[in-house]
């Protein structure tokens, strides 16, 4: 069963404990106004093109057989929605301005890419990581990956949203070792508003996760304006001081670096007024709920 892969990230430290390599899956249920990897809500391949690296060698606009690509006066133009996602612009682009994110692999070729960075798991007691997107919607695809890599010993994470049916979860579970799960608003309506979906589901996952007893670490994405007072926060560290199956809590503080990922997909950035919030702020928000949750930490943490 073939997966669509968006990227490989080597060296990450975010990503879960230790040094590890994420591989980042195309397609999410939700939509999400903060967004970091807009490349990967879609299956399908996404173009990306970063005007500062083009040379305006004009190479894309013979390539292309779908007349995406323009250039007159020194201006390059891409019209996204013409795109189908072909690759020959980007494999004909040397600078690198183009890029698509969204190839297939074969589980076994995914697991010989990753397991190329063994040496920095085993010294750093890092591993694997499978992001998105959501990558338990290919749940196919990600097991058979995981299975390979656990039969190396080497340390597996999922960083998941949630938002999927329990069967996708329990195709995994033998082979992952810790679930990255984000919880973003108790409030159904407001996660609604956020995300474009209800809580229902994410919050019942939380719990058979627990009913399992897998190893899990939430992560709050801090959204100034949206899920930063401190009641909302509370009701989440509340929630999670009735699970023991819970390491941490992290909280990631908005920020709004993927506004050129944006710009460079021909995507409009939903939310271009808020502002990140700062670090006082943030410590602030995390000393107060240590008490309810004592495992609730800061990203940089
Ligand atoms: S091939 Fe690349 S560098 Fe050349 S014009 Fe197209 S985007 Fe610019
Ligand atoms: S990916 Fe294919 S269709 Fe899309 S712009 Fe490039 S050459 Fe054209």
């Amino acid at each position: 069963m073939e997966g669509i892969v968006s990227d490989i990230k080597r060296m990450s430290v975010h990503d879960g404990p230790g040094i590890r390599t994420t591989l980042f899956l195309k397609g999410c249920p939700l939509r999400c106004l903060w967004c970091h990897n807009p490349e990967n809500l879609t299956m399908r391949p996404a173009l990306s093109f970063t005007q500062k690296l083009c040379v305006g060698c004009g190479m894309c606009v013979q390539a292309c057989p779908h007349g995406v690509h323009g250039l007159r006066d020194g201006i390059h133009r891409v019209r996204h929605a013409d795109c189908v996602g072909c690759g020959r612009c980007a494999e004909a682009c040397l600078p690198g301005a183009l890029a698509l994110f969204g190839r297939t692999m074969e589980p076994a070729q995914a697991a010989a890419l990753l397991l190329e960075d063994r040496t920095f798991y085993d010294q750093s007691h890092g591993g694997v990581t499978f992001s998105g997107g959501e990558p338990l919607l290919q749940s196919g695809f990600l097991a058979e990956t995981l299975s390979l890599l656990k039969g190396q010993g080497i340390h597996t994470a999922v960083d998941t949203c949630g938002e999927v049916p329990w069967n996708a979860f329990a195709a995994v579970l033998p082979y992952t070792d810790l679930f990255l799960y984000d919880i973003k608003h108790l409030d159904a309506e407001a996660h609604r508003r956020g995300t474009g979906a209800g809580n229902a589901r994410i919050l019942e996952n939380l719990r058979l996760l627990h009913q399992h007893g897998a190893a899990v670490e939430v992560r709050t994405p801090v959204i100034p304006g949206y899920n930063d007072s401190p009641e909302t926060l509370r009701g989440i560290a509340e929630l999670l001081r009735g699970y023991d199956n819970i390491t941490y809590w992290r909280l990631l503080p908005y920020h709004s670096m993927a506004r050129g990922k944006y710009e460079a997909l021909g995507m409009e950035y939903p939310m271009p007024d808020t502002e990140m919030p700062d670090t006082p702020r943030m410590r602030a928000l995390q000393e107060s709920l240590l008490e309810i949750f004592p495992g609730t930490r800061l990203s940089s943490d």
